[in-house]
C-alpha cells in the first residue's frame, strides 16, 4: 500500500430538492437496493463506507492520475484521509 498524499476535499453541491429526492428514495421501501444505488450514483456517488449518497468528494493527486473518493458525511470523519 503506497502513501497516499493529502488529500483536496471538496463538497458537493446539493440543492434542496434533490437532496429531499434522495432522502425520499432511500426510504422508500418499494425500491430496490440495486435500482437505489444506480439512481444515487448518477446524482451524488455512492458513500464508500456506508453505500448512502456522498456528500463530499475526496481527491488524491498521485503523480498523473487523481483518486477519488466519495464519502457522507457520518462517515468523511471515520475514513482514514
Ligand atoms: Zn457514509
Amino acid at each position: 500500500m503506497i502513501d497516499k498524499p493529502k488529500p483536496i476535499i471538496e463538497r458537493i453541491q446539493i440543492d434542496k430538492d434533490k437532496l429531499q429526492f434522495l432522502k425520499d428514495l432511500i426510504a422508500n421501501p418499494k425500491i430496490s437496493p440495486f435500482d437505489k444505488n444506480k439512481i444515487i450514483k448518477k446524482i451524488t456517488g455512492l458513500c464508500a463506507i456506508c453505500g448512502s449518497y456522498a456528500t463530499q468528494i475526496v481527491t488524491y493527486k498521485l503523480d498523473d492520475i487523481s483518486l477519488i473518493e466519495r464519502y457522507c458525511d457520518t462517515c468523511i470523519s471515520k475514513a482514514k484521509l
